[in-house]
């Protein structure tokens, strides 16, 4: 499944492209061409916007968020589209700032780029193609699993 996430949904779409989903976004965007790049790359629309779902080119491909919050929005998708909110590998396999998908860099490579006590704790690098960040599993991707964990536990119920 992939998604447009509308200009009220940065950091919801952060999370989904950190999940694996390929997320398109544009904080500055006119609904026109919001619209034609939805149908034009079939994606799943993901607005806070009400009347943008009444249109009906989007019928049957949009999701109307509820809250304002990130984590009761992927609540949300968890029930509505069954979207799992887990995290499977060790390091992202999308970048959260672009979208594009990372690819591995070999450890010799990235400790000419990370703070030394990286290089010397972590083994598994990736690189975004495009925007050239670096991840690597470090606390942040701990907290990241712990706080889905509680999420998907928060929606069973
Ligand atoms: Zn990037």
């Amino acid at each position: 499944m992939t998604f447009f996430a509308d200009a009220m949904l940065g950091k919801l779409a952060r999370w989904l492209r950190t999940l694996g989903y390929d997320t398109a976004y544009q904080s500055d965007i006119l609904d026109a061409d919001l619209v034609q790049q939805v149908l034009h790359e079939n994606r799943w629309l993901l607005t806070r916007d009400g009347y943008l779902v009444q249109r009906k080119v989007l019928q049957g491909r949009s999701t109307l968020i509820r809250s304002d919050d990130v984590r009761e929005q992927l609540g949300q998708l968890h029930v509505e589209l069954g979207l799992s909110l887990l995290l499977n590998q060790s390091t992202p396999s999308r970048c959260a700032a672009c979208n594009a998908l990372l690819e591995s860099l070999p450890p010799e490579k990235a400790t000419a780029l990370v703070p030394p006590v990286v290089a010397k704790q972590y083994q598994d690098f990736v690189r975004c193609p495009h925007c050239h960040r670096l991840y690597w599993p470090g606390t942040h991707w701990l907290h990241l699993q712990q706080q889905l964990t509680a999420l998907r536990a928060r929606a069973i119920r």
